[in-house]
């Protein structure tokens, strides 16, 4: 196991923009971080550099300590786990797993090779099936074989790049606990690259988001979600997304597009001498007030609003509600939008309320 340390790392690929800009980053030893980020952002580059498959610009990748910049990648011993586990279908699961020692010819005596695998597959619960080919075997005990490729290999650390992106949902569900299984087991240092919401927020231990090869927040998953460092990481994490609301600020009170709210001390500490400000407001933060008793009800802010679509999901529901912005405030919000280049700016609420409400489509509520 290792720790492994990102220092000032810069890739360019020609002379075009870099695809990873001044990434620093330190990763613990045992510890899990998933690298998070819309389609090229860079994760998959910042990935294959630590593994060894792809040149540093510039900066300093370190693994316990020791500079590997210039190591080619089989002397970093790191074990890179792809995309439907390449596993090889005409070997057993034994062979299998057993591959990465036997392409070192004559390093690994027939006894010693036995030893690692057999060690790997009870680690893994495999032993039952060592025989077998991965055509017999379910989707997680293949994603264990190949999990049992790194370790006979005793690598310092586990790198998954996407290896779930092409399972369908139920699948995908269930391998990403056993992922999360084995890892603990283990303590083995893993990076995890995913454009994934949930396995972002429910695999590791911490989460690096990165947008345009910079990175913008490294933090525990709740951290994430609870305090986003800007506007792009308040939009990325959370589904469905966060509400952005432009709020104007008037005398004692701050307008929204469908209500107001007080001013508070705390408010006005936070907005300063700004008179536009964007509102991030959580879909589960917005309840049916039909649904609450009125102490509860006293708490908030209660607002009418005109839904234009429900959609029903089981244990909640969405409610959209369209509003307005005034052209010239539409305007100045683009300008303070400039982190999200535009894209979430918003033209309606989405509110996820809870499986008691009655909210219809048409309804005002
Ligand atoms: P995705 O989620 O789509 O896989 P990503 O976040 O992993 O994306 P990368 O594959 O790391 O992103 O790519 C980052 C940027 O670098 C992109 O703009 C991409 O086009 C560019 N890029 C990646 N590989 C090369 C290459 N071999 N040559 C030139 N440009 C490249």
């Amino acid at each position: 196991m290792a720790a492994i340390t990102l220092s000032h790392v810069v890739k360019k690929y020609g002379d075009g923009f870099p695809a990873v800009n001044d990434v620093s980053l330190e990763i613990d030893d045992g510890e899990f971080v998933i690298l998070v980020g819309p389609s090229g952002c860079g994760k998959s580059t910042l990935l294959r550099m630590v593994v060894g498959l792809e040149d540093i610009s510039d900066g300093e990748i370190s693994i316990d300590g020791d500079v590997v910049n210039d190591k080619a990648p089989r002397d970093r011993r790191l074990a890179m786990v792809f995309q439907n586990y390449a596993l090889y279908p005409h070997l057993s699961v034994f062979e299998n797993i057993a591959f990465p020692l036997r392409l070192e010819k004559g390093k690994y005596p027939e006894e010693e090779v036995r030893r690692r695998v057999e060690k790997a597959a009870e680690t893994l619960e495999l032993q039952e099936h060592l025989d077998r080919k991965p055509a017999n075997l379910s989707g997680g005990q293949r994603q264990r074989v190949a999990m049992g490729r790194a370790i006979v290999r005793e690598a310092r650390a586990f790198l998954f790049d996407e290896p779930l992106s092409n399972l369908d949902a139920k699948l995908r569900g269930q391998m990403r606990t056993e992922i999360a299984r084995m890892q603990r087991r283990l303590g083995t240092t893993t990076i995890y690259v995913t454009h994934d919401q949930t396995e972002a927020m429910t695999l590791g231990d911490r989460v690096a988001v990165l947008k345009k090869g910079v990175l913008q927040q490294v933090a525990s998953p709740r951290a994430l979600y609870e305090q986003p460092v800007n506007l792009f990481v308040a939009g990325f994490i959370g589904s469905p997304p966060m509400n952005f609301l432009p709020g104007e600020v008037d005398g004692d009170v701050l307008r929204l597009p469908l209500t107001q709210v007080p001013l508070t001390d705390e408010l006005r500490a936070r907005i300063g001498d700004r008179k536009l400000v964007i509102v991030g407001l959580r879909p589960e933060h917005l309840e049916d007030a039909d649904t609450l008793d009125d102490e509860t009800r006293a708490k908030g802010v209660t607002f009418e609003a005109d839904v234009d679509v429900v959609e029903w999901l089981g244990a909640e529901l969405y409610a959209y509600v369209p509003f307005e912005t005034r052209e010239d405030v539409a305007a100045t919000l683009e300008e303070l939008d400039r982190d999200l280049d535009g894209e979430n700016m918003r033209t309606q609420l989405v509110a996820a309320l809870g499986a008691e409400s009655h909210a219809r489509d048409g309804d005002t509520a």
